[in-house]
C-alpha cells in the first residue's frame, strides 16, 4: 500500500465506531469485522504498520474479551490493538443518541427542526470525549500521528493537544458543515470550535464545508483566517483546513463483481428482468431522515401519474437498513417510510406487481456490489449528504455500463459526478420523474459515455488516495509548524 510510505510516526486512530465488534451469539462469541468507508480503509492499512485503534466498545461481548480494555486484532492474525471504551447507557444516550445524533447531526445536515440540544447531553458528550482523549493521551507513544473522525468527537482534538503538545493531530468530519447561521444555533458552537482547532489538519468532504468552517472561525471566535490557504492562525499555532473528498475502494469493487458466485447472482438478476422486460432500478439507503426517502416516494408517486407507460415495466428495488433504533425519532421515520411504501404499492400494484420492493435489511458488500450491477437505475435521494458512497460504488459496479445514476445536487458525490450523473432535486417531484424518465430514454452509447467518464475519476480518486492526500497534508503541517 503506497500510503504506508508517507506514515513517518505511530498511528493511532479514533473513531465513534469500532473495525471489530465482539458479540454473543447462540454458538458463543462472534467477532463481526466492520465494513464499509473508513474501517475498510484504515484497517488494512494499521495492519501494515501496526498502531492504534481507539472506539467505543459496542458489542455485547466486548468488555468481556478485552482484559483492560484492549483486544489485539485481527483475531486470526494480530496486527494491532484496538482499544475499546466502555461507556454506560447514560453515556451512550448522553453523548451518542442525544447530543451527537439529535444535535449536532440534524443541525449540520440544516435540518434545524429535527435539532434538539440539551445541556445535560453536552455534560455527557464532553465527558466521553474527555475519556476517549485521556485513552488517547495513555496510548499514543512519543511523536504519534492521530487521526480523529467525525462529530461524535469534535473535542477530542484539543483535548489530546493540552497535554500531549507531542503529537500531530488531524481531524476528518465526515458530514456536512453548514452556513454560519444555522451552526450557530448549536448552544455549543464555541466549545466546539474550539474543539477542533486542537488538531494541525482539519478535513472536510467539500471546499463548501470548508469555507463555511472557516466563516464560523472568523466570525464566531474572531481568529485570523486565510481564506487561499485554509490556514488559521490560532495563538503560535497553524491548523490548516481543506477538503478530502472521501471515495471508494475502486478495484476492492472489481474483485468482489469477479468472484464466481456474484457473476452468478448478477446473471440469476439480469435473466429474471429481461425475462419479464424490466427496468431494473435501485437505491440503498440507512433509514435516516437525511437520506431523502419520504420525498423519493412522492417522486415515484410522481413518475407513475405522469408516466403510466412505466406502470408494470419498473422492477424498483428499495433497501432500507433499520438505522440509529436506540433513538425513537428514528424508528417513528421507519415507521413512516413502511407505512408510505406499502400506500404507494396499493395505489399502483396489480396482483403481479408492485411498483415498489423492499428490502428491510442490509446486504453484504458482495451481493450489493452485484446489485448494483445489475441494475438499470440508481436514485440517490439524499436531501443533504456530506458525500453519499453508494452513489460512487454503483458507478464503480457498473462494469457492463449500462445505467444511469440519478444523483441529489446536495450531495457530497454530486461536486464530482454532477457532470455526468443525472442531477436531481430530492424535493421537486414532477422535476424528479421528469429526469427519470429522461434518463431511461437516453441513448445506449450515452449511458456508456457517461459511466465511462465517471468511472474513471473514481478509479483515479480512491479511498487511498484519500488517505495519501491527508497523511501527506498531515505530514507538512507537523514539519512545517514545530
Ligand atoms: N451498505 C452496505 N450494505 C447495505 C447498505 C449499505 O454495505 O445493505 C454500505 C454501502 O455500500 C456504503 C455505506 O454502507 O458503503 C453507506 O455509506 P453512505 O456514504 O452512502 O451513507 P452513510 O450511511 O454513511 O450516511
Amino acid at each position: 500500500m503506497a500510503v504506508k510510505q508517507l506514515i513517518e510516526a505511530p498511528l493511532v486512530v479514533v473513531t465513534n465506531r469500532e473495525p471489530y465488534v465482539d458479540e454473543h451469539s447462540e454458538s458463543g462469541i462472534r467477532t463481526i469485522q466492520k465494513a464499509g468507508g473508513v474501517v475498510s480503509a484504515l484497517d488494512p492499512l494499521l495492519q501494515e504498520t501496526g498502531g492504534q485503534w481507539i472506539a467505543w466498545g459496542s458489542g455485547s461481548a466486548d468488555i468481556e474479551v478485552s482484559p483492560g480494555g484492549k483486544r489485539e486484532v485481527p483475531p486470526e492474525h494480530p496486527c494491532y490493538t484496538l482499544h475499546r471504551i466502555v461507556l454506560n447507557p447514560e453515556e451512550v444516550q448522553g453523548y451518542y443518541a442525544k447530543y451527537s445524533n439529535q444535535g449536532l447531526w440534524p443541525l449540520s445536515h440544516m435540518l434545524i427542526e429535527r435539532a434538539q440540544f440539551s445541556r445535560r447531553a453536552w455534560q455527557v458528550y464532553r465527558n466521553v470525549n474527555q475519556k476517549f482523549a485521556k485513552r488517547v493521551n495513555s496510548v499514543s507513544p512519543e511523536g504519534a500521528w492521530i487521526f480523529s473522525h467525525d462529530y461524535q468527537l469534535s473535542l477530542l482534538p484539543a483535548l489530546v493537544r493540552k497535554s500531549r503538545p507531542d503529537v500531530a493531530i488531524v481531524h476528518f468530519w465526515h458530514i456536512p458543515w453548514p452556513p454560519l447561521t444555522i451552526f450557530r444555533l448549536c448552544p455549543q458552537h464555541q466549545e466546539i470550535l474550539r474543539g477542533l482547532l486542537g488538531a494541525d489538519v482539519l478535513g472536510f468532504q467539500s471546499q463548501l464545508d470548508v469555507d463555511n468552517f472557516l466563516n464560523a472561525i472568523e466570525r464566531m471566535l474572531k481568529l485570523p483566517v486565510d481564506h487561499n490557504t485554509g490556514i488559521i492562525t490560532v495563538g503560535d499555532r497553524k491548523v490548516r483546513v481543506k477538503a478530502f473528498p472521501i471515495s471508494i475502494d475502486f478495484e476492492a469493487i472489481q474483485k468482489l463483481l469477479n468472484m464466481p458466485r456474484i457473476q452468478r447472482w448478477v446473471r440469476g438478476i439480469r435473466r429474471h428482468i429481461d425475462y419479464r422486460n424490466q427496468i431494473l432500478g435501485i437505491s440503498v439507503d440507512r433509514a435516516d431522515y437525511t437520506k431523502g426517502l419520504l420525498a423519493r416516494l412522492d417522486a415515484i408517486k410522481e413518475f407513475y401519474s405522469l408516466y403510466p407507460q412505466y406502470l408494470k415495466r419498473v422492477t424498483y428495488v428499495q433497501v432500507v437498513v433499520p438505522s440509529r433504533t436506540e433513538v425513537a425519532e428514528y424508528r417513528r421515520f421507519y415507521e413512516r417510510v413502511s407505512q408510505k411504501t406499502q400506500e404507494l404499492n396499493q395505489l399502483f400494484g396489480t396482483s403481479s406487481w408492485s411498483p415498489i420492493i423492499t428490502l428491510p435489511h442490509s446486504i453484504d458488500r458482495p451481493r450489493l456490489m452485484g446489485l448494483f450491477r445489475a441494475a438499470d437505475f440508481a436514485v440517490v435521494s439524499s436531501l443533504v449528504d456530506g458525500m453519499n458512497l453508494v452513489a460512487k460504488e454503483f458507478v464503480a459496479a457498473q462494469i457492463d455500463k449500462q445505467g444511469v445514476l440519478l444523483l441529489s445536487e446536495t450531495t457530497g458525490a454530486a461536486n464530482e459526478l454532477e457532470n455526468e450523473a443525472f442531477p436531481i432535486n430530492p424535493l421537486d417531484p414532477e422535476g424528479f420523474a421528469n429526469t427519470l424518465h429522461a434518463a431511461l430514454t437516453v441513448s445506449v452509447e450515452e449511458r456508456a459515455a457517461r459511466i465511462a467518464a465517471m468511472r474513471m475519476h473514481l478509479k483515479q480518486n480512491t479511498i487511498y488516495d484519500w488517505m495519501e492526500d491527508i497523511f501527506l497534508t498531515l505530514k507538512m503541517a507537523a514539519q512545517s509548524y514545530v
